[in-house]
């Protein structure tokens, strides 16, 4: 079983020659886009250091009984620690505790591999004591950190760490693993490849009729504004209604998580404050207007085949007016976290993209 990963030839490649060297890096850390695939690297890095029966690639075999455990997440020498809690930072007890574990040798692998999901959210205490393992490393134990991106973490740790990026895929590479995975094709496998802005598991998060769906009733309301219609009012609410329940719902789901967290309970990763959805949707709408207002080439579209009312405000709203109507999504997604009337704020918004295009 060759990597799990789709495309990333050189990454493969690269991991490839770090496991045939004789001296693996004894931390590494992994950037990239959230749900880019920066933990299926690390899993197979911890499969590859372990199997029984490596490819000549040095990729893991998969099948074996140590990789087996490590996908089953049974392995005792596989260890896998994420951030939890309000603070969602690593508690400085199970750092501590983490350390003393990596005294002792592996207890059926070769080596003990030990991910830090996260990392970005380790605070200078927690940081203080990994440094020392850092520096101390022992020869069996391999510490893998992941996070968004370099300049997140504390240059104490990332100095310490051989980087690896993994970076997003191209377009051609989500759609083809689309069509391998999901037998997606089509507008809708664009959408996604659209939305996941390079991130496979992102790309296949999505459900597809759900996506579609949002798309096109955006679509037709974007439509509406540029033909001069008057925004149906049933559209308008039944779009807005729709939104604020999913709105509701996920700062619901905020809440249940802060509470679990309080009481010391697992959470489900579920990230916090996470109002974007609608956003992702409207920003693919308006970059894919503005790229081909500015290039008239459908080729460089990240979403689906331009819709007529993409191509209406392409041709009759200045760049610099398009321009402004991307920049208006962080403010948008900045009421929406902050105000709790969502639908007041939806409402404004659908107002204020009808008067920026002036009196017709
Ligand atoms: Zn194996």
């Amino acid at each position: 079983m060759p990597w799990s990963l789709i495309g990333l030839k050189s990454l493969k490649a690269t991991l490839s020659r770090m496991i045939h060297s004789a001296r693996f890096p004894h931390a590494l850390l992994l950037t990239g886009p959230r749900r880019g695939g920066k933990f299926t690297v690390a899993k197979d890095l911890a499969k590859a250091l372990n199997c029984l029966e490596p490819e000549p690639d040095a990729s893991p075999c998969g099948v074996c009984l140590s990789c087996r455990k490590i996908e089953e997440g049974n392995h005792p020498d596989f260890i896998v620690k994420r951030p939890t809690g309000l603070s969602q930072s690593l508690a400085i007890d199970d750092i501590r505790d983490l350390i003393r574990s990596l005294g002792y040798r592996p207890f059926e692998g070769q080596r003990r591999v030990v991910i830090i999901r996260k990392a970005d959210s380790f605070r200078e205490e927690g940081a203080g004591s990994l440094l020392k393992t850092l520096e101390e490393p022992s020869l069996s134990t391999v510490l893998i950190l992941t996070a968004l991106s370099e300049s997140r973490v504390l240059p104490t740790l990332v100095s310490r760490c051989v980087r690896l990026r993994v970076p997003p895929l191209a377009r051609a590479e989500i759609l083809a693993a689309l069509k391998e995975r999901k037998n997606l094709t089509g507008p809708r496998a664009e959408l996604l490849a659209g939305l996941s802005g390079g991130a496979l598991g992102a790309a296949l998060e999505w459900p597809p009729e759900e996506a579609w769906g949002r798309w096109a009733s955006l679509d037709q309301l974007f439509g509406q504004v540029i033909e001069g219609q008057a925004l149906g009012r049933k559209a308008v609410l039944d779009f807005t209604a729709t939104e604020c329940q999913e709105l509701e719902k996920l700062k619901k789901l905020d809440q249940e998580e802060a509470k679990k967290a309080e009481e010391g309970q697992e959470t489900s990763g579920h990230r916090q404050g996470r109002y974007t959805r609608l956003l992702e949707f409207m920003r693919l709408w308006w970059r894919d207007v503005l790229v081909l207002a500015v290039t008239r080439d459908k080729n460089r579209l990240a979403g689906p085949a331009a819709s007529l009312a993409q191509r209406k405000w392409a041709t009759e709203v200045s760049p610099k007016n398009l321009t402004a109507r991307l920049k208006e999504l962080d403010y948008l997604e900045d009421n929406l976290r902050r105000l709790s009337q969502s639908e007041l704020v939806l409402t404004a918004y659908w107002l204020s993209l009808v008067n920026s295009l002036g009196p017709k």
